[in-house]
């Protein structure tokens, strides 16, 4: 253990009552995923905005160029594998873990299924883009290659939720309902600048819930949260979260 600090904050931990999790990129950089900020650089794609990429006006107006960033990303991804932290996060059998995260991670890390909230929907699905509800798992080491929904001829797309569309409902009526109750709210690598996610941490706090906040740089979550620690997650979460 580092320091007085963390040592109370594992105990903190250990006896939350109802604990929520918020996780976002920050969370899968030590898998070698990349984040969409917090310095990390690719060549490859830096030229773009994520916004131009990850968004229906991206997708409609130039797909192969989204399809070939999600075939990259799903590449990288193929090749990853959980970090510390994520084994960390699914021993933490008491804790819901909503994530903005859209690799499945902690799933391979061994969380069930049930208590991890995908934000914003999943990278290792394809779904249809005209929401007939079709949608299928895809081979990571596959092409992402254009192709019409086969149950009713739209454009199929990554079943990812990309800026300006809506969260998936009942996921985020689950998330809002936990973090209103919540004790303890353990807020890991995410910049808390895309809403409406990052608003449960500001939810989580005025209904009461302890925050902590676990990223190596400063962001704007510092302010709302009762403490943080300027740490790498798969450093610092195994010795806050004990077996
Ligand atoms: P973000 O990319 O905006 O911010 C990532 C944060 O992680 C930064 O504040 C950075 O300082 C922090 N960070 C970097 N390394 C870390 C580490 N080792 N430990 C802890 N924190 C670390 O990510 P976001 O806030 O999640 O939001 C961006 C959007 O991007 C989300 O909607 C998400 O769906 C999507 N996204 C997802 C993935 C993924 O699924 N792995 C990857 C990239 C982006
Ligand atoms: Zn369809």
């Amino acid at each position: 253990m580092a320091d007085a600090l963390e040592a109370s904050i594992a105990q903190r931990i250990s006896e939350a009552q109802r604990p929520v999790v918020f996780s976002g990129a920050g969370l899968s950089a030590e898998s070698g995923v990349p984040t969409f900020r917090g310095g990390s650089e690719h060549a490859l794609w830096s030229q773009y905005d994520p916004h131009q990429l990850a968004s229906v006006e991206g997708f409609e107006h130039q797909p192969d160029v989204v399809l070939a960033w999600y075939e990259w990303r799903r590449g990288i991804l193929a090749d990853a594998q959980p970090n510390a932290a994520h084994h960390a996060l699914a021993r933490f059998k008491d804790a819901l873990l909503v994530t903005q995260n859209v690799d499945d991670l902690l799933e391979q890390a061994g969380a069930s299924a049930d208590r991890v909230l995908h934000l914003h929907g999943s990278i290792v699905h394809d779904r249809c883009h005209g929401g007939c509800g079709w949608s299928e798992r895809v081979d990571l080491n596959e092409p992402t290659a254009s192709r019409d929904c086969p149950s009713c001829g739209e454009p199929v797309r990554p079943a990812v939720v990309w800026f300006g569309e809506p969260l998936p409902e009942v996921v985020w009526e689950q998330a809002l309902a936990a973090c209103s109750e919540a004790d303890l709210l353990l807020v890991i690598g995410t910049s808390g600048v895309v809403q409406p996610a990052a608003m449960l941490v500001e939810l989580a706090s005025q209904a009461g819930a302890f925050v902590v906040n676990l990223n190596p740089e400063p962001t704007q979550l510092d302010s709302i949260a009762d403490v943080s620690v300027h740490r790498p997650a798969a450093e610092v979460l195994p010795e806050l979260i004990s077996d």
